[in-house]
Formats: C-alpha cells, sequence, structure tokens
C-alpha cells in the first residue's frame, strides 16, 4: 500500500498516473480530497477512505482502495479549555508513540502548534518532552495530519502553524520542510504565518537560510551567558552564543527575515535584572525580537518555578529601554497541562531505547 497523506498534489498525480493508469486531473481531486475535503473534516480517529470521494469514477475509487491507503492519525485524546478554547490532542502514531499538538483560537487569527519528533534527543532542562529522549522523527503526513485533526476539530480556518511542540525541527528538517510545502500548497496556509522553532542547530538554520523561505525562525535562546546557557539548553556545550548569533546573522542576510530569540523566563535562574541587561546588550543592535515565556510549571518533576508578574515586567523593561524589541507570548491551555510535551509525558512512557543527544 502506498500512503499518499504527506505527498504533494504533483506526487499525487504521478502516483495514480503510475499505478492506476488516471489522468492528472484525477490525481489533483484526490489531493483536493485529502486536503480540503475528508481529512479537514474527519472526526478522531476516523478513517479516511476513496469511497468518499463521490466524484471519482467507481472503478477508480476501488483501484485506489487496493493500490493506496490516505493516512492519518489513531483516536486522539483531548483535552480542551473551554475559557480560551485551547485544545490539546495526543495522537497515537501507527507503532505506538504518542505525539501532541494544540490548536490556540484567538479573536485575529487561529493558530497550531505541531511536533515534529516522538520525543525530544535535546533535553532541554526545563521540557518536558526532553525528558522522554527519541522515539523516532515523524514523516511529513504525520506533521500534516496533526495539522488536519486540529482543523476537524476547530469551526474556524487555521491561519498559522508554529512548529513548537515536541522534538527539534532542525534534526527532522527533510520532513519539516516537506510538511511546511503541503501546508502552504495543498493547504493554503501562507509561508508568512508559519514559525519554525530551534534550540539552536546550526548546521539546521544554515541549511534552511539556504531554502530562502519567507517563514519566521524561532531560536530558542533562554540565556545571555554561555555559562548558563549550558545549564538549561545541553546542545549549547557544543558552540558558543558569539557562533549562534552569527549564525542567525547569516540568516537573516541571506532570507531578509527577522530572527526571533525565545527566552523562557526561569525564576532565580534567569530572570535577574543582570541577565537581562546582558541580554539587552547581546541583541539591542541584532535585527530580531525577544519573545518572553514565563515559564509553565510542568508535573514531571522540574525544579523550574515561574517567576512573578513584577518580575517579568521589570525583565522586560529593562530589555526595551535598551532598545529591544519585545513580545509576551500570549499564555493558553495552562488548565490543560499546556505546557511542552506535558500530556504526552503523562500518558505515555517511550520506549526502552529511546534516546537523548550525547552533547558531550
Ligand atoms: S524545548 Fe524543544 S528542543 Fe528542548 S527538549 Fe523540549 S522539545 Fe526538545
Amino acid at each position: 500500500m502506498i500512503e499518499l497523506l504527506g505527498r504533494t498534489t504533483e506526487e499525487i498525480k504521478a502516483l495514480v498516473a503510475e499505478h492506476a493508469g488516471a489522468p492528472a486531473y484525477r490525481g489533483a481531486q484526490i489531493a483536493e480530497w485529502i486536503y480540503r475535503r475528508i481529512l479537514p473534516n474527519l472526526g478522531g480517529g476516523a478513517q479516511a477512505t476513496f469511497a468518499a470521494m463521490t466524484d471519482l469514477p467507481l472503478a477508480l475509487r476501488n483501484d485506489l482502495t487496493a493500490l493506496f491507503s490516505i493516512g492519518s492519525l489513531g483516536e486522539p485524546v483531548t483535552q480542551s479549555d473551554p475559557r480560551d478554547g485551547t485544545i490539546k490532542i495526543a495522537v497515537p502514531l501507527h507503532d505506538g508513540p504518542r505525539v501532541e499538538a494544540v490548536l490556540m483560537p484567538d479573536t485575529q487569527r487561529v493558530s497550531t502548534c505541531l511536533s515534529c519528533q516522538a520525543g525530544c534527543p535535546m533535553a532541554c532542562a526545563f521540557c518536558a518532552t526532553g525528558t522522554q529522549g527519541l522515539g523516532r522523527n515523524l514523516d511529513a503526513g504525520e506533521i500534516v495530519a496533526q495539522f488536519l485533526a486540529l482543523q476537524s476539530q476547530s469551526p474556524r480556518r487555521i491561519t498559522h502553524a508554529v512548529y513548537m511542540g515536541m522534538g527539534e525541527p532542525m534534526l527532522n528538517l527533510d520532513n519539516v520542510l516537506r510538511s511546511i510545502h503541503i501546508l502552504t500548497g495543498e493547504i493554503g496556509l501562507s509561508m508568512r504565518h508559519i514559525t519554525l522553532s530551534t534550540v539552536g542547530v546550526l548546521q539546521g538554520i544554515e541549511k534552511l537560510a539556504n531554502e530562502k523561505l519567507q517563514l519566521t525562525l524561532a531560536v530558542s535562546l533562554h540565556a545571555p551567558t554561555d555559562e548558563l546557557r549550558r545549564k538549561i539548553v545541553p546542545i549549547h556545550r557544543t558552540y558558543t552564543i558569539d557562533r549562534l548569533l552569527t549564525t542567525c546573522k547569516s540568516y537573516f542576510d541571506k532570507t531578509g527575515r527577522r530572527v526571533t530569540f525565545e527566552y523562557i523566563l526561569l525564576r532565580g535562574v534567569n530572570d535577574n535584572p543582570e541577565e537581562a541587561r546582558q541580554l539587552a546588550a547581546l541583541l539591542k543592535r541584532f535585527p530580531g525580537a525577544v519573545n518572553l515565556i514565563p515559564y509553565n510549571p510542568t508535573s514531571v518533576g522540574q525544579s523550574f518555578q515561574r517567576p512573578e508578574t513584577a518580575r517579568v515586567q521589570q525583565f522586560r523593561k529593562i530589555l526595551e529601554d535598551a532598545g529591544v524589541t519585545v513580545t509576551q507570548r500570549k499564555e493558553r491551555g495552562q488548565q490543560i497541562a499546556a505546557a511542552c510535551g506535558q500530556l504526552v509525558t503523562e500518558a505515555y512512557r517511550p520506549p526502552a531505547g529511546a534516546r537523548k543527544l550525547n552533547v558531550a
């Protein structure tokens, strides 16, 4: 069986021509059914079928059923927060691991947060997913399926996608890029409404820069000094903030896109005025912005705490007074375990062979 989810319209055209002898326009119809008509409207766990593609000849539908599968995710565990409309799903992959994705409706936009790996090898100190190690990379169809599963639960059209769920996108960049091309090409999302986050995999940033895509790159910085960043983000043992910023500047020069620096505020760890001043000194002339994220406590035993609101405001003011552009992410779904990886961590334990990245 050849799976079609995760393939572009052109690829589907070629496959159904080669294997079912169908003309190209039939392939385009099938892609339209998969990405715009069936999966965005399918209830959780239900299987999409070729039989539902009623404008295809019956004989072709039978051939397609024999030759191809559409592909989808399993029955999701869903939690929702009625106060802000956030919906979080943990969906099983065909071989067992679960991944999570989040829908965040707002007045102006409807955003999704997508996972690109089952688990994550980066082991960031504050992150629930980082406790799991890496299960495996997701293929493009499994990433797009998260988007479509959430679309099926949203009365409004999803407008934005952020790759900030489970996993490090730069470690699965080919599948992530393929999924981005399907979200923009087949589903119709604007490239400028897509954000790709990285904890700072330099080779990945360089490769992405060469793609010259008009998406937003978000780099998880989380500390203004090498010494502190090494404690929070283990991959940082292999390079320096100076090298990271040089790579980000090169990304800006090649793409013309400003970089967003994510900074999770951990009480007493990286939220001191001195760290705000150090961060301002690093970034005040950099073409980018800082996104402050007060830590969202998880239930998996990390010892970090959330800073008080006044502390967050003080940190923000120091940055802004120094001329740094600051945003603060609207916080969503705290009642539904919306911290990174938390829902899956509660529902799923990784297999014995799950790997963490060796960065020593
Ligand atoms: S914060 Fe992101 S990169 Fe770090 S462990 Fe969690 S999922 Fe992986």
